[in-house]
């Protein structure tokens, strides 16, 4: 009976041993076939890579779409120069940088917000006291654009030439029927002035029909010859004890223009030779042909 002890005891030592010395094996088997490995693939060398060049934009330097190296400097926007309708623009990549030019009434801080068909308070010096005021009202109606044949001898709106005129025709009508009016009389003047020119010092753009040939300046491009004003009396007179004057006024200018303004003021601005200024202190009406 001891003999089997001491036998059953010998042989779970002897399972026990082999089963410590597996696990010490198995290490050091897997560290060896580590170290291997890296010897038998050498690592790629510097030389070998072949750039992968994406050409240099107005953002980024010539660079490589692989490893991210680059070469020389972005390049600078090639710009295209402002004009009152446009920011300047890079004609290489068609970034936007900047604003338009500001426009003149902008600049010097006009709001032209009078639209068609509202009635508008107007106050106009009396034409027999000039101490003396009348107030009437004031509506804007019928804007029109029609094309003008240009050809010479035919100056038609309805022939078979390509129209290349635009006119831009306003209407307008002033009532007054106050006392001041009855007794004492009105007086009106009116200006053609350029929405985007007239920053308050370009007096080439104010009184009617004595500056024909001025330039208008359109996406860029001059025009010569624009804001030939012509006037048209529909109604000028007494009825009903209502003091009416109608006209419609006319505006020769590029095509699609939408800077042509006129104003009315109460007193006889043209006759007196005022500047722009000048006849701002008399708040004149605008009306802005767009
Ligand atoms: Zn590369
Ligand atoms: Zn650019
Ligand atoms: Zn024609």
């Amino acid at each position: 009976m001891k003999r089997l002890i001491m036998l059953l005891a010998t042989i779970m030592l002897v399972m026990m041993l082999s089963a410590c010395g597996n696990e010490q094996i198995t290490p050091s088997t897997e560290t060896s076939v580590a170290e291997i490995i890296p010897e038998s693939t050498p690592e790629p060398t510097p030389e070998l890579h072949i750039h992968i060049w994406a050409e240099a934009d107005c953002q980024t330097p010539k660079t490589c779409a692989d490893c991210g190296e680059t070469e020389g400097m972005a390049l600078s926007h090639d710009l295209t120069e402002a004009n009152y309708q446009e920011p300047p623009i890079c004609i290489v990549c068609g970034e936007i940088v900047g604003e338009p030019l500001t426009a003149g009434f902008d600049k010097q801080g006009i709001v032209i917000d009078t639209v068609l068909d509202e009635v508008y308070p107007f106050v106009a010096i009396c034409g027999d006291d000039e101490s003396k005021t009348t107030v009437g009202r004031i509506t804007f109606y019928n804007l029109v654009i029609e094309y003008w044949c240009d050809v010479e001898g035919c100056g038609s709106n309805d022939c078979d030439h390509e129209k290349v005129d635009e006119w831009r025709d306003i209407s307008y009508r002033i009532e007054f029927d106050d006392e001041n009016a009855h007794l004492y009389g009105t007086q009106i003047g009116y200006i053609f002035t350029d929405f985007y020119l007239q920053d308050g010092t370009n007096d080439k753009f104010i009184y009617s029909d004595a500056e024909i040939g001025n330039t208008l300046n359109w996406y860029g491009v001059e025009y010569q010859g624009c804001i030939n004003g012509q006037a048209e009396i529909i109604s000028d007179g007494w009825v009903n004890n209502v003091l009416t004057l109608s006209r419609t006024k006319s505006f020769k200018v590029p095509t699609g223009y939408d800077g042509a303004v006129l104003g009315l003021v109460g007193f006889q601005a043209e006759s007196k030779g005022l500047t722009f200024n000048e006849v701002l202190e008399h708040q004149p009406v605008f009306f802005r042909l767009k």
